[in-house]
């Protein structure tokens, strides 16, 4: 399949650094993405009706309220939640700001025990070590998270773990989590379950409700930025009844009922937790985003990226002096995300090398992710701080996929890799 068609402006060409023009070839989708055709229209359409949301008495405000609260609807029903009345939709800026107040709203003391994993971004571990006392549970030697640790962990610590918070597939090497078997176990235990849907949201279907209840997700957090909307609109998706009667994150004009001179009355979610003006354009863009990804099909999206990650991977395990990192043998739980380093070239050089000789877009570094990247170098955590201490650097390269890659981009950046690994 070719879906290049839902986008503008990804064939504009870009200049090399011998001064030809090529078009370039965006692997770097894992970071943020470009927004779709219908994206932009939805965009410049509600910029001409634009309005204060809940506030005021405008014809214009009006609409736009009706607009904003209509797509709370909309975006329930994507996840399928929207007979269940069980979830509430928060609008956020994005995956970090929505964990970040998770983290402060449901956790009422530092004694309280998170459980949460050695894979995931900083955004799903740095929240919980400022509010809560965490537990990790570790990755094997190819980066695979054992759902029987987590279980292990739970009864280990004897019903005191509230909250497992984990990603729905991860940034460095896109494992997906089998994140129903893990609410299963988690609900076995009396602990809930979060998931950081950063990578998953754009890729893969996702059903909070699971298969059956026991199964579903209790709280969801993602970023539209990464699944073809513009930066700046995020969402959790979560249990109302634990989102309630509780102190906001963010306090301000909109999350009270009555304000005295002496004692607030808070309102209730969504409201509670969304103090300030509302970011109406970029919710607007998020929810059509979500819409069309879901009218091209997520089996047909999946199944697309499927094919160009695994052609990447068989044409790269070919390649000598090229280390690529997780499992490259079973491949059906990863997303389309490939970190690799080429030896003799440092990381940062390799991603450079790609972007000005070919045009190819790569991310490099640590990818946010300390802990799991330093795992998959074999770096212990000491080993880490003497190499940071020594300015010594160490990091990968990470290819990530979105829908509208194709086989042809696929075979562009392994003649590349193959010309870089022969030439350096
Ligand atoms: N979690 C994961 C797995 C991510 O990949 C990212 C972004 N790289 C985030 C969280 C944070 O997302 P954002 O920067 O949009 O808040």
């Amino acid at each position: 399949m070719n879906y290049r068609y839902l986008f503008e402006g990804i064939e504009t060409p870009v200049k090399l650094k011998n001064g030809s023009l090529q078009i370039p070839v965006n692997f770097d989708n894992g970071a943020t993405t470009p927004p779709l055709k219908s994206v932009v229209k939805e965009i410049m359409e509600n910029a001409l009706i634009y309005g204060p949301i809940a506030r005021g008495a405008g014809q214009k405000g009006d609409l736009c309220t009706k607009k904003y609260e209509e797509s709370r609807e909309k975006i329930l029903d994507f996840f399928n939640l929207k007979q269940s009345n069980t979830h509430t939709v928060i609008y956020t800026k994005n995956t970090t700001e929505s964990l970040n107040l998770l983290s402060n709203v449901l956790i009422k003391n530092k004694h309280e025990k998170v459980l949460t994993t050695r894979m995931e971004h900083h955004a799903n571990d740095l929240p919980w070590r400022n509010t809560a006392t965490v537990e990790y549970v570790d990755v094997d030697k190819l980066g695979r998270i054992n759902i029987n640790d987590i279980e292990a962990k739970l009864i280990a610590n004897k019903g005191k773990i509230k909250y497992v918070s984990i990603a729905g597939a991860s940034n460095v090497t896109g494992y997906i989590n089998p994140i129903h078997d893990i609410a299963k176990i988690c609900h076995r235990h009396d602990a809930k379950i979060i998931v950081d849907a950063a990578q998953l949201i754009a890729h893969k279907k996702i059903d909070m409700r699971g298969q059956n209840h026991l199964k579903g997700i209790d709280f969801l957090v993602f970023s539209g930025h990464k699944a073809y909307a513009p930066f700046g609109s995020g969402a959790i998706v979560g249990l109302t009844e634990e989102l309630s009667n509780i102190n906001p994150f963010l306090r301000g004009g909109g999350c009270v009922d009555t304000v005295y001179d002496y004692d607030i009355i808070w309102d209730t979610p969504s409201e509670l937790h969304e103090a300030g003006t509302s970011n109406f354009l970029g919710v607007m863009a998020m929810v059509r985003a979500l819409e069309n990804l879901q009218q091209v099909g997520f089996e047909e999206i999946y199944s697309h990226e499927m094919e160009v990650k695994n052609y990447l991977i068989k044409n790269m395990k070919k390649i000598e002096g090229l280390k690529i990192y997780g499992d490259i043998e079973n491949v059906e739980d990863r997303l389309g995300v490939i970190t690799f380093n080429v030896e003799k070239i440092p990381f940062d050089e390799l991603a450079h090398i790609f972007a000005d000789e070919f045009g190819i877009a790569l991310r490099n570094g640590k990818f946010c992710a300390h802990p799991y990247v330093n795992r998959l170098l074999g770096l212990s955590d000491l080993d880490a701080h003497c190499a940071d201490e020594k300015l010594e650097s160490f990091g990968m390269v990470r290819l990530s996929l979105g829908l509208y890659n194709t086989i042809e981009e696929a075979n562009l950046f392994i003649l590349a890799l193959k010309y870089i690994v022969e030439k350096y």
